[in-house]
């Protein structure tokens, strides 16, 4: 079948190489001039969402101030925001938290067997790095964290949980004074480069023959019994073009739910500011070897050969003002939010003055789980919505979308499919 996907992001090209390896040919549209240019640029390291990682249940969000949650939560009088949130707090309940990261973890372990795949097939590079701890400032923090910690054991996943000594010992750039609890160390987690990667799968793609139409946008998708196309917007010189094909893929981070929209209706996803900031790294001997996450605040710093990237600080708010850039006085704070989370738990590893900054938009839906799968029309997929912890996610779920679109059982459980799909809400 002859393949449209819209979006250049990890999403977009890990859907783009599932559909290549399936036999399919493929055309990938994206609206900048080269790929990995969306939230896929700013991801803060760690490659796949441990029940610790997931951007919902009952460590996340559990208190209205930035200063104890990292998040600032800025709805004003928009009730959409406040809805939003209120339908994630639900997640907070420990049963629910536990049956909702049930449901995804299937596809977190498909995600490691394609991600694992696809670098031994090719060999690739991408700063690898083994290990991650989460650390916690106060006793009721580990408390909060123990259905997670529950789920850890439950699935196997090799873990230790270690008192402030441990946590010290086991990656020295992390102080024991001022005290805190203890943390979780998750040994096999791996982090990696995201944008690089999925550089580098572009290449691999556009060596064997994959289209890439770069710096084009979307305009309009157009879908019959017959065929699918999409209309692209004008540039200089070219006023109308159409590309044909038998399916379409929207994998377009932000920009998905105005293209499904006609077909779906008014999708329920929220967006996310996100921020990040990567520093050189100020004392060698200050540096962490693993990477640590401030696991309340969801900030994750992850030293990327002799910078350090720290990410984190989201930003909710009604979805008009998320989609303007931030008022500089909420910009400080938030910046200076990851340079505490790196003062408190790698002081002197970075010269956080000298960072450079970065922002982006994710799309986050209300149950905390993707978008992935079939739509309202059958000749249109959807690989989207994967949060602020989901760049390993996206390809698994670029695995489930080549099935779909192969006339194929995708390789997870029914109930996770269910709770995958556009239509749940
Ligand atoms: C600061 C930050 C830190 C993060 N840290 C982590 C982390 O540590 N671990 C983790 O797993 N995840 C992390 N994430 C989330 C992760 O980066 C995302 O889940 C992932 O990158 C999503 O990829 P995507 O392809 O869906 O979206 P994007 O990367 O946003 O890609 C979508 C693409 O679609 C294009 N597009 C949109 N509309 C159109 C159109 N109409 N026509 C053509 N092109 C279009 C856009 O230009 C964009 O390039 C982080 C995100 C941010 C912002």
């Amino acid at each position: 079948m002859d393949v449209i996907v819209i979006g250049g992001g990890i999403g977009g090209i890990a859907t783009a190489y599932q559909l290549y390896a399936a036999g399919h040919r493929v055309c990938v549209i994206e609206r900048h001039a080269t790929v990995a240019q969306g939230a896929t640029y700013g991801h803060g390291g760690p490659i796949l969402p441990s029940p610790l990682d997931v951007w919902f249940g009952p460590t996340f969000m559990g208190a209205r101030s930035a200063a104890k949650t990292g998040i600032v939560f800025r709805p004003g009088f928009d009730s959409a925001a406040r809805d939003f949130a209120k339908k994630l707090a639900r997640l907070r309940e420990p049963d629910a938290f536990t049956a909702q990261y049930a449901r995804l973890r299937p596809l977190v372990e498909l995600s490691r067997r394609v991600i694992d795949e696809i670098e031994a097939t090719f060999g690739l590079d991408c700063e690898q790095r083994r290990g991650v701890l989460h650390v916690f400032r106060r006793p009721r923090e580990l408390e909060l964290a123990a259905p997670a910690i529950e789920l850890l054991r439950r699935f196997e996943v090799p873990h230790h949980v270690l008192s402030a000594a441990e946590c010290a010992a086991a990656e020295p750039s992390v102080p024991d004074d001022p005290p805190f609890a203890g943390g979780v160390m998750l040994d096999d987690e791996r982090t990696a480069n995201c944008p690089l990667f999925t550089k580098q799968l572009k290449q691999i793609l556009e060596d064997r023959g994959v289209q890439f139409r770069l710096g084009r946008e979307v305009a309009s998708l157009h879908l019959d019994d017959r065929g699918a196309a999409v209309d692209l917007m004008p540039v200089a010189g070219v006023h109308y073009d159409r590309v044909t094909a038998d399916a379409i893929v929207v994998a377009a981070g932000i920009g998905t739910p105005a293209l499904v929209s006609r077909v779906n209706g008014k999708l329920p996803l929220h967006p996310l500011r996100l921020h990040s900031l990567t520093a050189p790294i100020a004392y060698e001997e200050h540096a962490p070897h693993i990477t640590i996450v401030d696991s309340i605040k969801r900030i994750a710093m992850t030293r990327v050969n002799q910078r350090l990237r720290v990410a984190g600080a989201g930003v909710l708010q009604s979805e008009a003002k998320t989609l303007k850039p931030l008022p500089a006085a909420l910009a400080d704070r938030v910046f200076a939010l990851l340079g505490q989370g790196t003062h408190d738990w790698v002081p002197g590893a970075a010269k956080v003055s000298a960072a450079r900054t970065w922002e982006g938009l994710r799309l986050l839906s209300p149950d905390g789980l993707p978008v992935v799968g079939a739509t309202g029309h059958a000749r249109l997929f959807v690989n989207a919505a994967h949060g602020p912890a989901g760049w390993g996610l996206a390809c698994g779920s670029a695995k489930v979308i080549a099935d779909l679109v192969s006339g194929l059982t995708p390789d997870i459980p029914a109930d996770t499919l269910a709770a995958l799909r556009i239509d749940r809400f």
